[in-house]
């Protein structure tokens, strides 16, 4: 931490708040904060804020700010550091980091908790589950609240629950012009909008209120039915037929989740992941059963579990390990086509892996315009990770199930082009938003990343 600041990476000197929040390249903790999970960086500065207070003057810090040159400074911003473009970290810039804010109170009776940017999902999930409560989160438990909650967030609880922003009941919002605001459905609506999916466009989120669900365990403790089943698949188009309408026709209570690999010998390792929402054992036993029936299965267990359990957070340092590309499309179902597709990009030697998770029941009971999230008559995340091989390789490998999509998860994709952009925010969608963004944030100050603004 620094305390003389004046000139120091060539930048303005910072006001007395942030004196002791801000790390520089020549600063011993400098290595442990540059980077995000999925990119290496090289920031100017990084603004380490501890309250919602100190987020404000980092704004008004960030929105001033000039380089050597008299050039403005990028900024990005950071609550868990696992935002899949890599574009919480940057090369010159000012990062305005939140994972000190990283609170998580809960109000049992009021049925609400509240959570800070900076926290991850699987603390959340340990606070809630001695309540036999959960939140539809992502399933990895370092992603942070900030990035999750602004984005979407597709998770276990997805059919029951539907996303993570449709849990959302307020937010509290710094924007542009460093002002501290609380926004709900009473008080700025349309700002409570925008944050509900429309990521950064409005400025950044300090903390959010949500409404947990009660899930009625007989354990009390938020257990769930977790399922892992390993199938060898030769025809994927007939598999993904038959899981999607397994899932498409299973109750909600029901998620699944597919993780697939091709071999290179003609045949595809399909592992699902499949949730029941609850311990109820006698309801979920047959439509778990009939999962073991969509394919060749070479492995499968079944066990309840405390929630928590499939939230993992290893807790891992962020230095731009996980450098690898991802790419998504909103599908309207899983069918064979999607499978055909999905075979024919796992065939593509850019392909690492891929993914497909069912949407729809909760999801799709949200009206289309409630959020900025407009994909709400999709039953399907289709996503593939790449090893980085450059645009025109990605979109190679990625083009067989592109030209399936309806729409695009931003938070789930490395493509911040304007055109992944007009995919995740189509139509009224987009136009309310960038114009919402262009009147709180005129000088496009959170343009990074993924953004309708950005040139
Ligand atoms: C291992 C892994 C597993 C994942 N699993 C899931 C999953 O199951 N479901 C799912 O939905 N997503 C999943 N994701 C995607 C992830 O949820 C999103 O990328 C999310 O944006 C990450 O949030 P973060 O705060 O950790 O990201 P960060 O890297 O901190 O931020 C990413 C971007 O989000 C924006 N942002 C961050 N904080 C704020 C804020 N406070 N206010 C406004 N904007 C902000 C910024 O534009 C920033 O560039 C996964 C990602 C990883 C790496």
């Amino acid at each position: 931490m620094s305390a003389t600041l004046k000139g120091r990476a060539g930048l303005p000197p910072l006001p007395a708040e942030l004196a002791n929040r801000a790390v520089f390249p020549d600063d011993r903790g400098y290595a442990m904060v540059r980077s995000s999970y999925m990119a290496a960086g090289s920031p100017a500065v990084v603004i380490m804020a501890t309250t919602a207070d100190e987020v404000a003057a980092a704004v008004r810090y960030a929105a001033d700010a000039q380089g050597p040159d008299g050039e403005r400074l990028p900024v990005a911003v950071r609550s868990g550091g696992h935002g899949i473009a890599g574009t919480s970290t940057n090369h010159g810039g000012i990062i305005i980091d939140l994972s000190r804010l990283d609170a998580v109170d809960l109000d049992p009776d009021a049925h609400r908790v509240r959570a800070q940017a900076g926290a991850g999902w699987g603390k959340v999930s340990t606070v809630l589950a001695p309540h036999d409560l959960t939140i539809t989160s992502g399933n990895f438990g370092d992603t942070g609240v900030g990035g999750l909650a602004t984005a979407g967030g597709v998770g276990y609880f997805a059919r029951s629950q539907g996303l993570t922003i449709d849990r959302v009941r307020a937010a509290q919002l710094v924007t542009a012009d460093g002002r501290v605001r609380w926004v709900d459905a009473e008080h700025e609506p349309d700002l409570f909008w925008a944050v509900r999916g429309g990521g950064t466009h409005v400025g950044i989120v300090t903390e959010v209120e949500l409404e947990p669900t009660r899930m009625n365990t007989r354990s009390g403790d938020a257990s769930i039915i977790y399922q892992e089943v390993g199938y060898a698949v030769t025809d994927l188009g007939a598999f993904t037929q038959a899981w999607g309408e397994w899932i498409d026709g299973a109750p909600r209570a029901a998620e699944g989740f597919l993780m697939l690999n091709a071999t290179g010998s003609g045949r595809t390792i399909v592992r699902a992941r499949n949730v029941w929402a609850g311990d109820d054992t006698a309801a979920a036993t047959p439509v778990l059963e009939a999962a073991l029936g969509l394919g060749q299965v070479f492995e499968q267990q079944a066990f309840i579990t405390p929630y928590p359990q499939i939230v993992p957070s290893p807790g891992q340092p962020h230095l731009g390990q996980q450098a690898i590309r991802m790419r998504d499309v909103l599908v309207d179902r899983a069918d064979a086509e999607v499978g055909r597709a999905m075979a024919q990009a796992l065939a593509d030697r850019t392909t690492l892996l891929g993914e497909i998770r069912a949407l729809g029941g909760a999801v799709s009971d949200v009206d289309p315009s409630a959020t900025a999230w407009a994909g709400r008559h999709q039953r399907a995340l289709v996503g593939t990770w790449l090893r980085p091989a450059g645009t025109v390789a990605e979109d190679a490998s990625f083009a067989p199930l592109q030209q399936l999509g309806t729409g695009t998860y931003a938070a789930y994709s490395s493509d911040v082009r304007p055109a992944s952009a007009e995919l995740a925010w189509p139509g009224d969608t987009g136009t309310r938003l960038r114009a919402l963004s262009e009147q709180v944030d005129p000088e496009g100050l959170f343009t990074q990343g993924h953004s309708l603004r950005r040139r």
